[in-house]
């Protein structure tokens, strides 16, 4: 009962698609060659930015902690709602860099789950444990809100699921909250940062993928730090160079949607983040995460510290980032049936 009266609380925020531009399902957008494009979806703004702040309610998503299995259980909850054919939540403790043993808990939610031909989006919904960039030393043992920096792909994504469960797409989607992703090794700790200390989780999907050669997916996109306030959105380097097919798909649609400003060509940093599992296990997936903030050109200044909070979440990031997920997906043609 508590779902539904939340989930009604949402619906009736629910007034259209991003930054008030109406509800209309189709917009015609010029694109830079001057040819229109139609969009497709409806990608509420304000629905995910609801969704980040519901995730930030709970309190920091720590592995192991309460508020992390509530969250895991609120996003099975949401999937099931948003007309998933099924959720799977798989995973067996792993021991962190510093000893401690992580229950994992990967929620993997399939659309279409027939379709052999498939396209798998991924997000992680765990939070950094320490804010160990935090400019206040006395602060940096303290768990972040993680808003930005687990909450807002989690969001988008949600609602990418709400959008298939009214329009699906021709192509099956798989949908992966990873787990564990940011336990690696905190910045001043006498140990070596190990890349593996990193995205426990998706370690421990890619090594058991629940896949055959018939269903493997084309690709993968990766969303992660996606609601920054002004946020941009280089290719990201490993991405670029090794999962060229999602990189071109997502740089290209952002192009005919009027937002490459948003989505520059410019190839940025080369991040440990999920994709890399993924790459590895045969799944070329293209992570998109803002890597070119003009304070720091890197990550959003927010980058775990305590100002990665729910103020400095911006919807008309989560938007620009939906839109483009969606519209990649909804263009997407079966190659096989
Ligand atoms: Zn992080």
């Amino acid at each position: 009962m508590r779902l539904y009266s939340i989930l009604s609380a949402l619906f009736l925020l629910a007034t259209g698609a991003c930054g008030g531009s109406g509800s209309s399902q189709a917009r015609a957008v010029a694109d830079s060659a001057s040819t229109s494009y139609t969009e497709r979806g409806s990608f509420a703004e304000d629905l995910a930015y609801e969704y980040v702040r519901q995730q930030v309610e709970f309190g920091p998503r720590v592995p192991g902690t309460e508020a992390h299995r509530k969250c895991g259980d609120w996003l099975v909850d949401m999937l099931k709602t948003y007309g998933a054919d099924t959720v799977l939540v798989s995973g067996t403790p792993v021991r962190a860099w510093d000893g401690t043993l992580l229950p994992v808990r990967n929620i993997f939610a399939r659309y279409n789950s027939d379709a052999k031909d498939r396209i798998l989006l991924v997000a992680h919904y765990d939070t950094r444990p320490w804010a160990d960039q935090d400019p206040d030393p006395d602060k940096r043992m303290t768990p972040i809100d993680g808003a930005n920096d687990g909450a807002s792909g989690v969001a988008v994504l949600l609602e990418v699921a709400h959008n298939l469960s009214v329009e699906p797409a021709r192509v099956g989607v798989d949908i992966l909250f990873t787990d564990c992703e940011d336990y690696g090794v905190r910045e001043g700790a006498s140990v070596n940062d190990d890349a593996d200390s990193w995205c426990l989780g998706t370690q421990q999907f890619a090594q058991n993928l629940p896949y055959t050669a018939a269903d493997m997916p084309r690709y993968g996109i990766l969303l992660d730090m996606v609601g920054g306030r002004g946020a941009r959105f280089n290719r990201e380097y490993f991405s670029a160079t090794s999962a060229q097919l999602p990189t071109a798909r997502v740089w290209d649609m952002a192009r005919k949607l009027g937002l490459g400003d948003r989505f520059p060509m410019a190839v940025g940093g080369a991040i440990t983040d999920d994709h890399l599992p993924l790459i590895r296990a045969g799944i070329p997936t293209a992570d998109i995460i803002e890597n070119a903030s003009p304070e720091t050109h890197s990550f959003n200044p927010t980058w775990h510290t305590h100002a990665d909070n729910i103020d400095n979440i911006d919807p008309a990031t989560l938007c620009a980032v939906g839109r483009v997920v969606l519209n990649v997906l909804y263009n997407e043609k079966p190659e096989q049936q």
